[in-house]
């Protein structure tokens, strides 16, 4: 079976052969090699940010299982130097090292908890300035680069073939690429590749010559970055549509100019738009969600990875997405049901790999809505035949919609290790007051209560729990005795802040004893008084569970 790619620079869907299998190098030295433009750190990533995140995410998941897991160089870079950074360090009135950490810091913290793998690379540009510089210095030479007024453009015009990407006729372009109409520039399409800094900017030694200390454009960042990960040529560069003029268009323009090469990426792959309720996320009239309200509270509710991965999977990436409320609602429908069908997989047991039908929709071109379609089938028949429920877990795990649950005991099971061997070792002459046990069980719950908030609430702590430790195990058995097949860590963390999980079984308890009397009206009004804090009771021939509904 072949992948099949869109290539935007042909505008044509072709066979995607990573270029060291065509070279025919080496067993062992073949690598297949991504690039993808990252996040410019300098406040919350929105959601349109996530969707280039997610779908490269895709990508990577399906070249791994393609060509091996070693085999794959993801890179994608971080903008640490950019004029917004300047202006909301100051505004915030912290250093611009602080700001840009700090907001790194929360990128990888949600896009963690989007299930994505983490990339080969992260570069910052912050640390590749030297070979941004030497890359000017070449095209300066060369003849595609000039000095003015202290700062260093690229010639647009020594680069013939220039607006391939794009293919828009030159005054859209001009519109589209906002330039600034300097003096100094020889061609009004001339970009920056060097600009001086002003005091209290960032700033680093020019190159050329320039007296005044500087600091790189941004198109320069990714061509240098993309340089000394992955060469001078490459398989696929990706990135949101919004930046294929003038971004994209500009770093084939550096690339192909300084190394000589007849293109940057073999594949170029763009993602679509993201609207939100269908309007166009905009910051200035406050239309725009960051993946941390969504993960915390958006519409008063908090959404997770298997909700926020599968509504954004289900459009192409390709196509427009919109982003709204009903479709969340929707994918929590769906994804809540295929919890529950897969709550009793053996997780151990199963080895992570797509079904034919999952990889064949993959591979035309990451069809993730057909794709999507074959997990709704196989969830029907799972329902009957719940051995399928094996499979339909596997996918969800392969297509990141959910969290592979054996990775999450594994990471528990490490941390009940860490605190099993803090505690006195069995059999060892210990003060067994009950102060002492107190004390240790404490500490138990406290750990407990910190792995579960950060805690993929796409697994299912019950059947995670038997890889735990026996302390563990003994702090989850009030959870079984009347919880639901999936319990997801954000409903257990619900029902400890609203009533505590002994008080619910008491109350669970004081109703089935009351129904035994015949007391009924007791039974309803424990029911309804539960019901109130959005616990729901079922009753069914093997007894009474509680389901949380928020
Ligand atoms: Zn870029």
């Amino acid at each position: 079976m072949q992948l099949k790619l869109y290539d935007t620079l042909t505008r044509q869907k072709r066979d995607f052969v990573p270029l060291d299998w065509e070279l025919g190098l080496p067993e062992a030295e073949r690598r297949v090699r991504m690039y993808v433009c990252g996040p410019t750190v300098y406040d919350f990533a929105h959601i349109g940010n996530a969707r280039p995140v997610i779908v490269f995410d895709v990508l990577f998941r399906l070249l791994r299982h393609l060509y091996g897991n070693d085999r794959v160089v993801y890179v994608r870079n971080i903008t640490d130097v950019d004029d917004r950074i300047n202006a909301r360090a100051a505004e915030l009135g912290v250093a611009i090292r602080e700001l840009t950490e700090r907001t790194y810091r929360d990128f990888a913290k949600d896009v963690r908890a989007l299930g994505c793998l983490p990339p080969s690379f992260e570069p910052r540009a912050t640390e590749y300035i030297e070979p941004m510089q030497a890359m000017i210095e070449r095209l300066i030479d060369q003849g595609n680069a000039y000095v003015a007024e202290e700062h260093v453009l690229f010639h647009v015009p020594s680069m013939p073939d220039y607006g391939q990407l794009s293919k828009r006729p030159l005054d859209e372009m001009l519109a589209g690429a906002r330039v600034e109409v300097a003096p100094y520039k020889r061609n009004p399409m001339d970009f920056v590749l060097w600009k001086p800094s002003k005091p209290g900017e960032p700033a680093w030694p020019s190159p050329a010559g320039i007296a005044t200390p500087g600091r790189p454009g941004w198109h320069i960042e990714c061509s240098a970055m993309a340089w000394r990960h992955l060469g001078e040529m490459f398989d696929i560069h990706g990135g949101g549509i919004d930046l294929e003029f003038p971004h994209h268009e500009n770093e084939i323009a550096q690339s192909r100019s300084a190394f000589h090469t007849p293109l940057m990426a073999r594949f170029w792959v763009h993602n679509g738009f993201l609207q939100l309720e269908g309007e166009k996320m905009a910051k200035s009239v406050g239309n725009v969600v960051t993946i941390r309200e969504l993960l915390t509270g958006w519409n008063g509710r908090v959404w997770d990875q298997s909700e926020i991965r599968f509504l954004m999977l289900s459009t192409h990436y390709a196509q427009p997405l919109d982003w709204t409320l009903h479709g969340l609602e929707e994918a929590r429908r769906i994804t809540s049901d295929w919890k529950k069908i897969t709550a009793q997989v053996d997780h151990d047991r199963i080895d992570i790999k797509p079904s034919p039908q999952i990889l064949s929709a993959l591979l035309d071109n990451l069809n993730t809505p057909e794709a999507i379609h074959f997990l709704h089938q196989e969830a029907k028949l799972a329902v009957r035949d719940p051995t399928l429920a094996n499979a339909l877990y596997s996918d969800l795990v392969f297509l990141g919609i959910f969290a592979d649950r054996k990775l999450v005991a594994d990471q528990i099971k490490l941390v009940s290790d860490q605190i099993e061997q803090e505690l006195p070792p069995i059999g060892m002459q210990v003060d067994s007051s009950q102060e002492v046990i107190r004390f240790h069980r404490q500490r138990l719950e406290d750990h407990l209560k910190i792995i579960l908030q950060n805690w993929n609430p796409t697994a299912n702590v019950i059947s995670t729990s038997s890889s735990m430790g026996s302390n563990m195990e003994l702090l989850l058995e009030p959870w079984k005795k009347f919880g639901p097949k999936f319990i997801s860590p954000a409903d257990m963390i619900y029902i400890n802040e609203k009533i505590g999980i002994e008080e619910l079984n008491r109350r669970i308890e004081q109703r089935l004893e009351a129904r035994r009397l015949k007391r009924f009206q007791e039974a309803d009004s424990i029911r309804s008084e539960v019901g109130s804090i959005g616990i729901v009771l079922n009753d069914s021939k093997e007894g009474t569970t509680w389901e949380v509904k928020r």
